[in-house]
Protein backbone atom coordinates (compact mmCIF):
# COMPACT_ATOMS: atom_id res chain seq x y z
CA UNK A 1 0.00 0.00 0.00
CA UNK A 2 1.21 3.34 -1.08
CA UNK A 3 2.53 4.94 2.15
CA UNK A 4 4.38 8.14 0.49
CA UNK A 5 4.88 11.13 1.97
CA UNK A 6 6.76 14.45 1.73
CA UNK A 7 8.34 15.93 4.23
CA UNK A 8 11.27 18.36 2.87
CA UNK A 9 9.12 21.40 3.36
CA UNK A 10 10.92 24.43 1.82
CA UNK A 11 9.06 27.32 3.38
CA UNK A 12 7.14 29.90 0.56
CA UNK A 13 9.27 32.61 -0.01
CA UNK A 14 7.93 35.82 -2.72
CA UNK A 15 10.26 37.46 -5.30
CA UNK A 16 7.37 40.25 -4.61
CA UNK A 17 5.61 40.37 -1.39
CA UNK A 18 2.68 42.78 -2.20
CA UNK A 19 1.40 40.55 -4.36
CA UNK A 20 0.24 38.81 -1.28
CA UNK A 21 -2.88 41.14 -0.31
CA UNK A 22 -4.97 40.61 3.06
CA UNK A 23 -7.50 43.28 1.63
CA UNK A 24 -10.66 43.61 -0.48
CA UNK A 25 -10.61 45.41 -3.58
CA UNK A 26 -13.18 47.92 -4.31
CA UNK A 27 -12.60 51.00 -6.70
CA UNK A 28 -9.00 50.12 -7.13
CA UNK A 29 -8.76 50.83 -3.61
CA UNK A 30 -7.80 48.02 -0.84
CA UNK A 31 -10.26 48.15 2.00
CA UNK A 32 -11.23 46.55 4.68
CA UNK A 33 -14.76 45.53 6.10
CA UNK A 34 -17.05 48.29 7.40
CA UNK A 35 -17.43 46.06 9.98
CA UNK A 36 -13.57 46.05 10.55
CA UNK A 37 -14.04 42.33 10.95
CA UNK A 38 -11.85 39.66 9.60
CA UNK A 39 -11.59 35.93 8.99
CA UNK A 40 -8.50 33.63 8.71
CA UNK A 41 -7.69 31.91 5.84
CA UNK A 42 -6.18 28.12 6.50
CA UNK A 43 -3.23 26.71 4.79
CA UNK A 44 -4.61 23.09 4.25
CA UNK A 45 -1.17 21.24 4.41
CA UNK A 46 -0.40 22.65 7.73
CA UNK A 47 -3.76 23.56 9.04
CA UNK A 48 -2.15 27.04 10.01
CA UNK A 49 -3.57 29.98 9.66
CA UNK A 50 -1.64 31.99 6.48
CA UNK A 51 -3.59 35.44 6.89
CA UNK A 52 -7.20 37.05 7.89
CA UNK A 53 -9.01 39.05 4.99
CA UNK A 54 -11.99 41.18 5.64
CA UNK A 55 -15.49 39.43 6.31
CA UNK A 56 -17.55 41.55 4.43
CA UNK A 57 -21.51 41.65 4.38
CA UNK A 58 -24.22 42.68 2.26
CA UNK A 59 -23.19 46.81 3.03
CA UNK A 60 -19.43 46.04 1.67
CA UNK A 61 -21.39 44.06 -1.43
CA UNK A 62 -23.38 46.93 -2.57
CA UNK A 63 -20.37 49.37 -2.49
CA UNK A 64 -18.65 46.83 -4.74
CA UNK A 65 -21.52 47.01 -7.16
CA UNK A 66 -21.97 50.50 -7.26
CA UNK A 67 -18.29 50.56 -8.35
CA UNK A 68 -18.83 47.88 -11.17
CA UNK A 69 -22.00 50.54 -12.51
CA UNK A 70 -20.63 53.71 -12.01
CA UNK A 71 -17.17 52.13 -14.13
CA UNK A 72 -19.50 50.20 -16.77
CA UNK A 73 -20.70 53.07 -19.21
CA UNK A 74 -16.74 54.29 -19.76
CA UNK A 75 -15.72 50.77 -19.82
CA UNK A 76 -18.19 49.34 -22.77
CA UNK A 77 -17.19 52.37 -24.67
CA UNK A 78 -14.08 51.86 -24.83
CA UNK A 79 -12.68 50.64 -28.02
CA UNK A 80 -12.38 46.72 -28.25
CA UNK A 81 -8.90 47.45 -29.15
CA UNK A 82 -8.21 49.50 -25.95
CA UNK A 83 -9.91 46.47 -23.99
CA UNK A 84 -7.67 43.68 -25.73
CA UNK A 85 -4.85 46.54 -24.71
CA UNK A 86 -5.96 45.80 -20.98
CA UNK A 87 -6.15 42.63 -20.79
CA UNK A 88 -2.88 41.55 -22.74
CA UNK A 89 -0.94 43.74 -20.61
CA UNK A 90 -2.94 41.56 -17.58
CA UNK A 91 -1.30 38.70 -19.17
CA UNK A 92 2.06 39.45 -19.37
CA UNK A 93 1.54 40.60 -15.71
CA UNK A 94 0.25 36.77 -14.83
CA UNK A 95 3.36 35.34 -16.70
CA UNK A 96 5.93 37.72 -15.31
CA UNK A 97 4.64 37.30 -11.53
CA UNK A 98 3.94 33.37 -12.32
CA UNK A 99 5.91 31.98 -9.69
CA UNK A 100 4.43 33.97 -7.08
CA UNK A 101 1.41 33.60 -8.09
CA UNK A 102 1.77 29.71 -7.92
CA UNK A 103 3.23 30.03 -4.55
CA UNK A 104 0.10 31.87 -3.18
CA UNK A 105 -1.90 29.23 -4.80
CA UNK A 106 -0.16 26.30 -3.68
CA UNK A 107 -0.36 28.20 0.11
CA UNK A 108 -4.65 28.31 0.10
CA UNK A 109 -5.38 25.46 -1.89
CA UNK A 110 -2.34 23.11 -1.00
CA UNK A 111 -1.73 21.11 -4.88
CA UNK A 112 2.01 20.92 -5.45
CA UNK A 113 3.59 23.73 -6.52
CA UNK A 114 4.13 22.25 -10.41
CA UNK A 115 0.33 21.65 -10.51
CA UNK A 116 -0.09 25.37 -9.20
CA UNK A 117 2.01 26.80 -11.98
CA UNK A 118 0.22 24.80 -14.64
CA UNK A 119 -2.88 26.35 -13.14
CA UNK A 120 -1.45 29.91 -13.27
CA UNK A 121 -0.30 29.04 -16.80
CA UNK A 122 -3.43 27.65 -17.81
CA UNK A 123 -5.70 30.63 -16.47
CA UNK A 124 -3.49 33.14 -18.66
CA UNK A 125 -4.04 31.68 -21.79
CA UNK A 126 -7.72 32.96 -20.84
CA UNK A 127 -7.14 36.63 -20.65
CA UNK A 128 -4.80 36.05 -23.75
CA UNK A 129 -7.65 34.50 -26.09
CA UNK A 130 -10.42 36.84 -24.83
CA UNK A 131 -7.80 39.98 -25.55
CA UNK A 132 -7.89 38.60 -28.81
CA UNK A 133 -11.30 37.40 -28.85
CA UNK A 134 -12.51 41.27 -27.59
CA UNK A 135 -11.81 42.52 -31.18
CA UNK A 136 -14.17 39.84 -32.36
CA UNK A 137 -17.75 40.41 -31.34
CA UNK A 138 -18.54 40.69 -35.05
CA UNK A 139 -22.80 41.32 -35.41
CA UNK A 140 -24.66 41.08 -38.54
CA UNK A 141 -26.93 42.69 -41.08
CA UNK A 142 -29.34 40.74 -42.37
CA UNK A 143 -32.10 40.92 -45.56
CA UNK A 144 -34.85 42.76 -44.55
CA UNK A 145 -38.66 41.12 -45.53
CA UNK A 146 -39.13 44.97 -45.83
CA UNK A 147 -38.63 47.13 -48.86
CA UNK A 148 -35.94 50.02 -48.17
CA UNK A 149 -35.27 48.62 -44.53
CA UNK A 150 -32.14 46.46 -43.48
CA UNK A 151 -31.77 44.11 -40.23
CA UNK A 152 -28.68 45.15 -38.32
CA UNK A 153 -27.99 42.71 -34.43
CA UNK A 154 -25.52 44.84 -32.33
CA UNK A 155 -24.33 43.01 -29.73
CA UNK A 156 -23.88 44.78 -26.54
CA UNK A 157 -22.35 43.62 -22.78
CA UNK A 158 -24.63 42.89 -20.15
CA UNK A 159 -23.54 45.46 -17.65
CA UNK A 160 -22.19 44.51 -13.81
CA UNK A 161 -21.77 40.79 -13.34
CA UNK A 162 -21.22 39.03 -10.27
CA UNK A 163 -19.05 35.91 -10.60
CA UNK A 164 -18.78 33.40 -7.95
CA UNK A 165 -15.74 30.88 -7.93
CA UNK A 166 -14.80 27.88 -6.43
CA UNK A 167 -11.42 26.75 -4.25
CA UNK A 168 -10.13 23.97 -6.21
CA UNK A 169 -8.61 26.26 -9.05
CA UNK A 170 -8.72 29.56 -7.39
CA UNK A 171 -7.15 31.82 -9.95
CA UNK A 172 -7.57 29.28 -13.26
CA UNK A 173 -11.74 29.63 -12.92
CA UNK A 174 -11.53 33.38 -11.84
CA UNK A 175 -9.65 34.60 -15.05
CA UNK A 176 -11.66 32.51 -17.19
CA UNK A 177 -14.96 34.44 -16.52
CA UNK A 178 -13.32 37.32 -15.65
CA UNK A 179 -11.63 37.66 -19.05
CA UNK A 180 -14.68 37.02 -20.63
CA UNK A 181 -16.71 39.41 -19.45
CA UNK A 182 -14.26 42.27 -19.54
CA UNK A 183 -13.69 41.63 -22.79
CA UNK A 184 -17.27 42.03 -23.83
CA UNK A 185 -17.28 45.56 -22.08
CA UNK A 186 -18.50 43.90 -18.98
CA UNK A 187 -17.42 45.27 -15.31
CA UNK A 188 -17.41 42.63 -12.54
CA UNK A 189 -17.79 42.10 -8.66
CA UNK A 190 -16.00 38.85 -7.98
CA UNK A 191 -16.60 36.62 -4.84
CA UNK A 192 -14.02 34.04 -4.31
CA UNK A 193 -14.43 31.06 -2.60
CA UNK A 194 -13.76 31.61 1.09
CA UNK A 195 -10.81 29.41 1.65
CA UNK A 196 -9.06 30.42 -1.47
CA UNK A 197 -9.49 34.59 -1.34
CA UNK A 198 -5.45 35.33 -1.95
CA UNK A 199 -5.12 34.27 -5.76
CA UNK A 200 -8.21 36.59 -6.46
CA UNK A 201 -6.52 39.54 -4.28
CA UNK A 202 -2.94 38.60 -6.06
CA UNK A 203 -4.71 39.05 -9.66
CA UNK A 204 -6.16 42.56 -8.39
CA UNK A 205 -3.40 43.98 -7.92
CA UNK A 206 -1.65 42.51 -11.38
CA UNK A 207 -4.64 44.30 -12.43
CA UNK A 208 -3.98 47.71 -11.07
CA UNK A 209 -0.53 47.19 -12.63
CA UNK A 210 -2.12 47.05 -15.72
CA UNK A 211 -3.83 50.17 -15.72
CA UNK A 212 -7.44 49.08 -15.51
CA UNK A 213 -9.55 51.87 -14.60
CA UNK A 214 -11.44 52.28 -11.35
CA UNK A 215 -14.24 50.12 -10.47
CA UNK A 216 -13.94 47.74 -13.51
CA UNK A 217 -12.76 44.51 -11.82
CA UNK A 218 -13.97 44.50 -7.54
CA UNK A 219 -13.10 41.60 -5.26
CA UNK A 220 -15.34 41.51 -1.68
CA UNK A 221 -14.18 38.51 0.80
CA UNK A 222 -16.09 36.65 2.72
CA UNK A 223 -16.79 33.36 4.61
CA UNK A 224 -19.37 33.70 7.18
CA UNK A 225 -21.99 36.10 4.90
CA UNK A 226 -22.36 34.05 1.82
CA UNK A 227 -25.73 33.74 2.26
CA UNK A 228 -26.27 37.20 2.35
CA UNK A 229 -24.06 38.20 -0.44
CA UNK A 230 -25.19 35.54 -2.23
CA UNK A 231 -28.39 36.99 -2.02
CA UNK A 232 -27.69 40.28 -2.71
CA UNK A 233 -26.36 39.86 -5.77
CA UNK A 234 -28.79 37.55 -7.09
CA UNK A 235 -31.51 40.24 -6.09
CA UNK A 236 -30.04 43.70 -6.47
CA UNK A 237 -30.98 45.45 -9.40
CA UNK A 238 -28.01 46.65 -10.78
CA UNK A 239 -26.22 43.18 -11.14
CA UNK A 240 -26.98 41.92 -15.00
CA UNK A 241 -25.67 38.73 -14.73
CA UNK A 242 -24.24 36.06 -12.30
CA UNK A 243 -21.65 33.34 -13.37
CA UNK A 244 -21.43 30.70 -11.44
CA UNK A 245 -18.65 27.59 -10.71
CA UNK A 246 -19.34 25.14 -8.09
CA UNK A 247 -21.62 23.10 -6.08
CA UNK A 248 -25.09 21.72 -7.79
CA UNK A 249 -26.72 22.72 -4.90
CA UNK A 250 -25.67 26.23 -4.36
CA UNK A 251 -26.14 26.62 -8.83
CA UNK A 252 -29.95 25.45 -8.25
CA UNK A 253 -30.26 28.05 -5.38
CA UNK A 254 -28.69 30.85 -7.29
CA UNK A 255 -30.89 30.45 -10.18
CA UNK A 256 -33.77 30.21 -7.87
CA UNK A 257 -32.58 33.47 -6.58
CA UNK A 258 -32.28 35.28 -9.77
CA UNK A 259 -35.81 34.18 -11.06
CA UNK A 260 -37.00 37.60 -8.94
CA UNK A 261 -35.07 39.99 -11.32
CA UNK A 262 -34.90 37.54 -13.82
CA UNK A 263 -30.94 37.68 -14.12
CA UNK A 264 -29.21 36.10 -16.85
CA UNK A 265 -27.41 33.47 -15.32
CA UNK A 266 -24.14 30.81 -16.56
CA UNK A 267 -23.53 27.60 -14.00
CA UNK A 268 -20.71 25.45 -14.16
CA UNK A 269 -21.67 22.89 -11.67
CA UNK A 270 -20.58 19.12 -11.02
CA UNK A 271 -20.77 16.29 -12.78
CA UNK A 272 -20.14 12.42 -12.27
CA UNK A 273 -17.79 11.64 -15.41
CA UNK A 274 -17.59 8.45 -16.76
CA UNK A 275 -14.33 6.94 -17.94
CA UNK A 276 -15.15 3.98 -20.10
CA UNK A 277 -12.14 1.32 -21.42
CA UNK A 278 -12.73 -1.24 -23.78
CA UNK A 279 -10.53 -3.76 -24.42
CA UNK A 280 -9.56 -2.61 -27.76
CA UNK A 281 -7.76 0.01 -26.44
CA UNK A 282 -4.53 1.30 -25.51
CA UNK A 283 -4.22 0.06 -22.25
CA UNK A 284 -1.11 2.38 -21.68
CA UNK A 285 -2.78 5.26 -23.12
CA UNK A 286 -5.65 4.35 -20.89
CA UNK A 287 -4.05 4.63 -17.62
CA UNK A 288 -2.03 7.33 -18.55
CA UNK A 289 -5.34 9.05 -19.09
CA UNK A 290 -6.99 7.83 -16.26
CA UNK A 291 -3.91 9.17 -13.89
CA UNK A 292 -4.01 12.30 -15.33
CA UNK A 293 -7.82 12.70 -15.42
CA UNK A 294 -8.56 11.32 -11.85
CA UNK A 295 -6.05 12.54 -9.91
CA UNK A 296 -5.37 16.30 -10.85
CA UNK A 297 -5.79 18.16 -7.96
CA UNK A 298 -6.54 15.28 -5.81
CA UNK A 299 -9.64 14.84 -7.73
CA UNK A 300 -10.79 17.80 -6.80
CA UNK A 301 -12.13 18.75 -10.15
CA UNK A 302 -15.55 18.57 -11.68
CA UNK A 303 -14.47 17.13 -14.81
CA UNK A 304 -12.57 14.27 -12.65
CA UNK A 305 -13.53 10.51 -13.99
CA UNK A 306 -16.07 9.42 -10.95
CA UNK A 307 -16.84 6.26 -12.45
CA UNK A 308 -14.46 4.20 -13.99
CA UNK A 309 -15.47 1.40 -16.37
CA UNK A 310 -13.35 -1.26 -17.73
CA UNK A 311 -14.30 -4.00 -20.12
CA UNK A 312 -14.12 -7.25 -18.18
CA UNK A 313 -11.19 -8.82 -20.41
CA UNK A 314 -8.80 -6.39 -19.74
CA UNK A 315 -10.19 -5.12 -16.05
CA UNK A 316 -7.51 -6.66 -13.70
CA UNK A 317 -4.84 -5.63 -16.24
CA UNK A 318 -5.62 -2.30 -16.08
CA UNK A 319 -6.39 -2.21 -12.35
CA UNK A 320 -3.35 -3.59 -11.71
CA UNK A 321 -1.33 -1.03 -14.21
CA UNK A 322 -3.70 2.02 -12.37
CA UNK A 323 -2.34 0.83 -9.19
CA UNK A 324 1.09 0.51 -10.12
CA UNK A 325 1.45 4.33 -11.26
CA UNK A 326 -0.33 5.54 -7.89
CA UNK A 327 2.18 3.68 -5.71
CA UNK A 328 5.37 6.21 -7.51
CA UNK A 329 3.16 9.49 -6.14
CA UNK A 330 4.70 11.06 -3.57
CA UNK A 331 1.81 12.85 -0.79
CA UNK A 332 2.69 15.90 0.93
CA UNK A 333 2.99 19.45 1.61
CA UNK A 334 2.88 21.05 -2.02
CA UNK A 335 6.03 23.15 -1.28
CA UNK A 336 8.28 19.72 -0.73
CA UNK A 337 9.54 19.18 -4.06
CA UNK A 338 9.19 15.76 -4.12
CA UNK A 339 5.17 15.95 -3.44
CA UNK A 340 3.14 15.05 -6.52
CA UNK A 341 -0.17 15.48 -4.77
CA UNK A 342 -0.93 17.32 -1.65
CA UNK A 343 -3.50 17.88 0.69
CA UNK A 344 -7.04 17.41 0.45
CA UNK A 345 -8.91 21.28 0.74
CA UNK A 346 -10.44 20.56 4.68
CA UNK A 347 -11.67 17.79 6.58
CA UNK A 348 -14.99 18.10 5.21
CA UNK A 349 -13.48 16.68 2.00
CA UNK A 350 -11.68 13.92 3.57
CA UNK A 351 -14.52 12.98 6.03
CA UNK A 352 -16.47 12.47 2.37
CA UNK A 353 -13.58 10.92 0.62
CA UNK A 354 -13.43 8.30 3.89
CA UNK A 355 -17.18 7.99 3.85
CA UNK A 356 -17.24 6.98 0.20
CA UNK A 357 -14.58 4.34 0.57
CA UNK A 358 -16.62 2.30 4.10
CA UNK A 359 -19.50 2.33 1.68
CA UNK A 360 -17.72 0.71 -1.01
CA UNK A 361 -15.63 -1.86 1.00
CA UNK A 362 -19.04 -2.28 3.16
CA UNK A 363 -20.71 -3.26 0.09
CA UNK A 364 -18.07 -5.39 -0.97
CA UNK A 365 -15.39 -3.22 -3.16
CA UNK A 366 -11.36 -4.06 -2.54
CA UNK A 367 -8.99 -1.40 -2.16
CA UNK A 368 -5.95 -2.47 -4.49
CA UNK A 369 -4.36 0.78 -3.12
CA UNK A 370 -4.61 3.41 -0.86
CA UNK A 371 -7.55 3.78 1.32
CA UNK A 372 -7.37 5.55 4.31
CA UNK A 373 -5.92 9.07 5.41
CA UNK A 374 -2.86 10.00 5.96
CA UNK A 375 -2.66 13.18 9.65
CA UNK A 376 -4.46 16.28 8.55
CA UNK A 377 -6.02 16.77 5.38
CA UNK A 378 -4.00 14.40 3.87
CA UNK A 379 -5.39 10.72 2.04
CA UNK A 380 -3.61 8.48 0.09
CA UNK A 381 -4.70 8.12 -3.75
CA UNK A 382 -7.01 5.06 -3.55
CA UNK A 383 -7.81 2.80 -6.35
CA UNK A 384 -10.90 0.73 -6.06
CA UNK A 385 -11.48 -2.52 -7.49
CA UNK A 386 -15.13 -4.38 -7.78
CA UNK A 387 -17.58 -1.80 -7.30
CA UNK A 388 -21.02 -1.80 -8.38
CA UNK A 389 -23.97 0.34 -9.20
CA UNK A 390 -25.48 0.28 -5.32
CA UNK A 391 -22.28 1.88 -3.78
CA UNK A 392 -22.39 5.69 -3.14
CA UNK A 393 -19.42 6.91 -5.32
CA UNK A 394 -21.91 5.37 -8.67
CA UNK A 395 -24.31 9.03 -7.96
CA UNK A 396 -21.87 10.84 -5.83
CA UNK A 397 -19.30 12.79 -6.73
CA UNK A 398 -16.40 12.30 -4.86
CA UNK A 399 -14.46 15.05 -5.05
CA UNK A 400 -11.14 13.17 -4.33
CA UNK A 401 -8.51 10.90 -5.58
CA UNK A 402 -10.55 7.71 -5.44
CA UNK A 403 -10.82 6.00 -8.49
CA UNK A 404 -13.34 3.68 -8.61
CA UNK A 405 -13.64 0.81 -10.89
CA UNK A 406 -16.52 -0.89 -12.47
CA UNK A 407 -16.90 -4.04 -14.73
CA UNK A 408 -18.92 -4.48 -17.84
CA UNK A 409 -19.04 -6.27 -20.69
CA UNK A 410 -20.85 -4.70 -23.22
CA UNK A 411 -20.79 -1.57 -25.41
CA UNK A 412 -24.48 -1.27 -24.88
CA UNK A 413 -24.30 -2.10 -21.29
CA UNK A 414 -22.05 0.66 -20.53
CA UNK A 415 -23.59 3.48 -22.30
CA UNK A 416 -26.77 2.85 -20.27
CA UNK A 417 -24.43 2.85 -17.06
CA UNK A 418 -22.75 6.00 -18.04
CA UNK A 419 -25.70 8.46 -19.00
CA UNK A 420 -27.61 6.92 -15.66
CA UNK A 421 -26.88 9.99 -14.09
CA UNK A 422 -28.42 13.75 -13.58
CA UNK A 423 -25.25 15.21 -14.43
CA UNK A 424 -23.43 15.33 -17.79
CA UNK A 425 -20.35 17.91 -17.45
CA UNK A 426 -17.98 15.74 -18.93
CA UNK A 427 -16.96 12.27 -20.45
CA UNK A 428 -14.30 9.69 -21.50
CA UNK A 429 -13.78 7.00 -23.06
CA UNK A 430 -10.69 4.67 -25.17
CA UNK A 431 -11.01 2.72 -27.83
CA UNK A 432 -9.03 1.76 -31.31
CA UNK A 433 -12.51 1.18 -33.23
CA UNK A 434 -13.77 4.06 -34.84
CA UNK A 435 -17.00 3.29 -35.58
CA UNK A 436 -17.19 2.90 -32.09
CA UNK A 437 -15.67 6.17 -31.34
CA UNK A 438 -17.79 7.92 -33.42
CA UNK A 439 -20.98 6.15 -32.17
CA UNK A 440 -20.46 6.62 -28.29
CA UNK A 441 -19.12 10.39 -28.23
CA UNK A 442 -22.55 10.76 -29.89
CA UNK A 443 -24.06 9.06 -27.24
CA UNK A 444 -22.81 10.39 -24.04
CA UNK A 445 -24.64 12.96 -22.31
CA UNK A 446 -22.53 15.17 -21.61
CA UNK A 447 -21.14 18.69 -23.04
CA UNK A 448 -17.70 17.59 -23.13
CA UNK A 449 -16.03 13.60 -23.95
CA UNK A 450 -12.50 12.93 -23.98
CA UNK A 451 -11.79 10.13 -26.79
CA UNK A 452 -8.30 8.18 -25.86
CA UNK A 453 -7.24 11.26 -23.83
CA UNK A 454 -7.82 12.12 -20.27
CA UNK A 455 -7.36 15.95 -20.65
CA UNK A 456 -10.21 17.96 -21.89
CA UNK A 457 -9.64 21.38 -21.06
CA UNK A 458 -7.85 24.67 -22.83
CA UNK A 459 -8.87 28.12 -23.71
CA UNK A 460 -9.59 27.46 -27.16
CA UNK A 461 -12.55 24.43 -26.79
CA UNK A 462 -15.86 24.96 -25.21
CA UNK A 463 -16.43 24.14 -21.68
CA UNK A 464 -19.59 23.51 -19.80
CA UNK A 465 -22.13 20.84 -19.30
CA UNK A 466 -25.62 19.63 -19.74
CA UNK A 467 -28.45 18.06 -17.67
CA UNK A 468 -28.06 19.44 -13.97
CA UNK A 469 -24.32 20.23 -14.81
CA UNK A 470 -25.10 23.61 -15.64
CA UNK A 471 -25.86 26.17 -18.27
CA UNK A 472 -23.51 27.98 -20.66
CA UNK A 473 -20.23 27.56 -22.01
CA UNK A 474 -16.78 29.03 -20.95
CA UNK A 475 -13.30 29.80 -22.97
CA UNK A 476 -13.51 29.21 -27.20
CA UNK A 477 -15.68 31.24 -29.12
CA UNK A 478 -18.76 31.07 -27.95
CA UNK A 479 -17.81 31.77 -24.39
CA UNK A 480 -17.83 35.64 -25.01
CA UNK A 481 -21.19 35.03 -25.54
CA UNK A 482 -22.27 34.43 -21.81
CA UNK A 483 -21.67 38.24 -21.40
CA UNK A 484 -23.58 39.75 -24.37
CA UNK A 485 -27.03 40.89 -24.88
CA UNK A 486 -28.18 41.23 -28.93
CA UNK A 487 -29.42 44.08 -30.19
CA UNK A 488 -31.58 44.28 -33.79
CA UNK A 489 -31.97 47.18 -35.01
CA UNK A 490 -35.02 47.54 -37.47
CA UNK A 491 -33.04 50.16 -39.97
CA UNK A 492 -36.56 52.01 -42.19
CA UNK A 493 -36.77 54.82 -44.73
CA UNK A 494 -33.70 53.84 -46.72
P1 LIG B 1 -17.95 23.66 -2.03
O1 LIG B 1 -18.93 22.95 -1.15
O2 LIG B 1 -17.07 22.75 -2.78
O3 LIG B 1 -17.19 24.75 -1.35
P2 LIG B 1 -19.81 25.55 -3.09
O4 LIG B 1 -20.74 25.43 -4.21
O5 LIG B 1 -20.37 25.64 -1.71
O6 LIG B 1 -18.81 24.33 -3.20
O7 LIG B 1 -18.85 26.80 -3.29
C1 LIG B 1 -18.55 27.40 -4.52
C2 LIG B 1 -18.65 28.90 -4.38
O8 LIG B 1 -20.00 29.21 -4.03
C3 LIG B 1 -17.80 29.50 -3.27
O9 LIG B 1 -17.35 30.77 -3.69
C4 LIG B 1 -18.78 29.65 -2.14
O10 LIG B 1 -18.41 30.68 -1.26
C5 LIG B 1 -20.03 30.06 -2.90
N1 LIG B 1 -21.29 29.86 -2.20
C6 LIG B 1 -21.65 28.87 -1.36
N2 LIG B 1 -22.91 29.05 -0.90
C7 LIG B 1 -23.37 30.19 -1.49
C8 LIG B 1 -24.61 30.92 -1.45
N3 LIG B 1 -25.64 30.51 -0.71
N4 LIG B 1 -24.69 32.04 -2.20
C9 LIG B 1 -23.66 32.46 -2.95
N5 LIG B 1 -22.48 31.82 -3.02
C10 LIG B 1 -22.33 30.71 -2.32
Amino acid sequence: MSRNFATEIKSPKFKDPSLFCKSAFINNEWVNAKSGETYSVIDPATENEIGKVPEMNVEDIREAIKAAKSAFKEWANLTAKNRHDFLLALHSQILENQNDLATILTLENGKSYNESLGEIRYGATFVEWFAQESRRVYGDVIPSPFKNHKIIVEKQPIGVVGLITPWNFPSAMITRKVSAALAAGCTVVIKPAPETPYSALALAELAVRSGFPKGVINVVTTDKHIKEVGLELCTNLDVKKISFTGSSAVGKLLMEQSSSTLKNISLELGGNAPFIIFDDADIDSAVEGAIACKFRAMGQACIAANRIYVQSSIYAEFASRLADKVSGFQVGNGFDPKTTHGPLINQRAVNKVTRHVEDAVAKGAEILIGGTKHTGNFFYPTVLTNMTKEMVITSEETFGPIAALYKFETEDEVMKLANDSPYGLAGYFYSRDIGRCWRVANALEVGMVGVNTGIIHNCEAPFGGIKESGLGREGSKYGIDDFIDLKYVSMGGL
